[in-house]
């Protein structure tokens, strides 16, 4: 291949550093772990051809530690460095300091992490190319007399959001003037404190949601779409269960969709693998840019699955200067891919973190089943990072077929030693308002709630 990629330090760990790993392999670059202390006998460690410790286990002093991970580079002659999705992998500044040493980001220019990683800027910007935005505020606001006229514009219930936010973080109801004075401070403080800025935005709350976002491929000339994904299904504003294609939208619907993210990626010059995130009113067919992630996104796999690309091989092929051989007119999409996220957190316990060691571990096989993950038999999951242990992926010509046996690869997997999120998976493939796509971004947390209640309710009873 025509790569410049001559070696690859991953800056990250877990079952993305292990997929990074496996695309590396597959394009004959070699490849260099880097781990904190606590991660110096994961999978991701035994599988590249160097590892590097960079620091303790705390994330700080280590996986955010930019010095550690450039000597890392150094010390090991890796060219390139892929931030996977958390930790650096949206800050602009990293990106910088990795071209200044001479090395290859994997990922956009920084100049549109850091235009698009900033949540306000992303709605000036995607409002300029024509794409719909969330009613909300123009960009920042400095203070609560800003907020309160904004709000009587915008109307309530509002959300007041982190410019800088990200993971479901950051985000904030105020319902009436005076929740917004209650809260706007303290959206304020916590964005300070969590992201290390303090500024924030207001947006209208989109009743009935339905998240559904793009995923586009670039190379700074020209972008593609690869469909879109539906990841309504969340607890706390994070994705629980994501599908590829959404199951409600229309042709024409997905058309538009699509060409908008594609108008807004090459407006960008984006080069990479992005995500562009939407919020679709079901019921007018509108649709909403919210913000763009301009990174590997976790649920990458379904969109590979219906389309038949690999998106992390593609990333290191253009952050190495090949153009985009894709043509739109080559990208198709078959069947339909479901995932469903394994956490280490126990659903019976409102999902109360429980790392552990792995006892056993029997992934399920067979047709249109993928499995995503860094766990090992006798592995013991550090409880200081990220709860997702495993993403259980699978395909079917279509959407019942990809249910049928998305029920039957969850209850083929066997893995103890810590409470996961699988039972809930089966729960919900059993519900009619998944089988019948009848949901939106509220739904799983009314649905569990129900749940919660019903129980206390049987529990009474005996
Ligand atoms: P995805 O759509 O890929 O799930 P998320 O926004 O949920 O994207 O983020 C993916 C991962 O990155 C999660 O582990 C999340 O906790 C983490 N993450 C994303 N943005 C931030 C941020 N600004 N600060 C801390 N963690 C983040
Ligand atoms: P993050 O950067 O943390 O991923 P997002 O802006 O993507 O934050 O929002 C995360 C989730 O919060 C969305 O998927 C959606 O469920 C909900 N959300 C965000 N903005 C709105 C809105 N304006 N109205 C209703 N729900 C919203
Ligand atoms: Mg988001």
């Amino acid at each position: 291949m025509t790569t410049s990629l001559r070696k690859l330090l991953i800056a990250n760990r877990g079952e993305i550093a292990v997929r990074i790993i496996r695309a590396a392999q597959a394009l004959g670059i070699p490849t260099v772990a880097a781990c904190s202390e606590a991660d110096a006998d994961s999978l991701a460690a035994r599988m590249a051809d160097e590892v590097r410790i960079i620091g303790p286990a705390r994330a700080d002093r280590s996986y955010l530690n930019v010095e550690a991970l450039l000597k890392a580079a150094r010390d090991s002659g890796a060219n390139a460095i892929h931030p996977g999705y958390g930790f650096l992998s949206e800050n602009a500044a990293f990106a910088e300091a990795v071209t200044a040493a001479g090395l290859i980001f994997v990922g956009p220019e920084a100049d549109t992490i850091r235009r698009m990683g900033d949540k306000a800027e992303a709605r000036r910007t995607a409002a300029a190319a024509g794409v719909p935005v969330v009613p909300g505020s123009p960009g920042e606001l400095d203070d609560l007399t800003a907020a309160r006229a904004c709000a009587k514009r915008i109307g309530y219930p509002l959300l007041i959001k982190a410019s800088a936010g990200g993971g479901g973080r950051g985000i904030r109801m105020a319902r009436n003037a005076a929740e917004l004075a209650r809260e706007f401070p303290i959206a304020q403080g916590e964005a300070q404190a969590a992201f290390g800025s303090g500024a924030v935005y207001l947006e209208r709350f989109i009743r009935r949601a339905r998240h559904i976002e793009v995923q586009i491929l670039g190379d700074g000339q020209r972008a593609v779409h690869l469909f879109e994904r539906e990841c309504s299904l969340q607890r706390r504003r994070q994705k629980v269960f994501e599908e590829a294609p959404s199951p409600i939208l229309l042709p024409e619907q997905r058309q538009a969709l699509c060409a908008s993210a594609v108008r807004l990626a090459e407006r960008l010059h984006y080069r990479g693998a992005g995500t562009l995130e939407y919020l679709f009113d079901d019921e007018s067919g509108e649709f909403f840019f919210i913000e763009m992630n301009t990174r590997i996104q976790v649920e990458h796999p379904v969109t590979e699955m219906i389309t038949g690309i690999d998106l992390v091989q593609a990333m290191l092929r253009i952050a190495g200067g090949e153009p985009l051989g894709l043509q739109q007119a080559d990208i198709h999409m078959r069947g339909a891919a479901l995932e469903m996220r394994i956490n280490a957190e126990d659903p019976e316990r409102d999902f109360f973190p429980s790392p552990g060691t792995v006892t056993e571990l029997h992934w399920p096989q067979g047709e249109g089943i993928r499995v995503e993950s860094h766990l090992y038999a006798g592995y013991r999951v550090p409880p200081y990072y990220d709860s997702l242990l495993a993403k259980l992926v699978v395909h079917g010509d279509d959407r019942c077929e990809a249910i049928e046996r998305a029920q039957a690869a969850v209850a083929a997997t066997r893995l103890s030693g810590m409470a996961t999120t699988l039972p809930l998976h089966q729960w919900l493939l059993e519900d009619a308002r998944l089988q019948t796509a009848r949901f939106d971004t509220g739904t799983l947390e009314i649905w569990l709630a129900e749940r919660a209640a019903t129980r206390a309710a049987q529990f009474e009873e005996a």
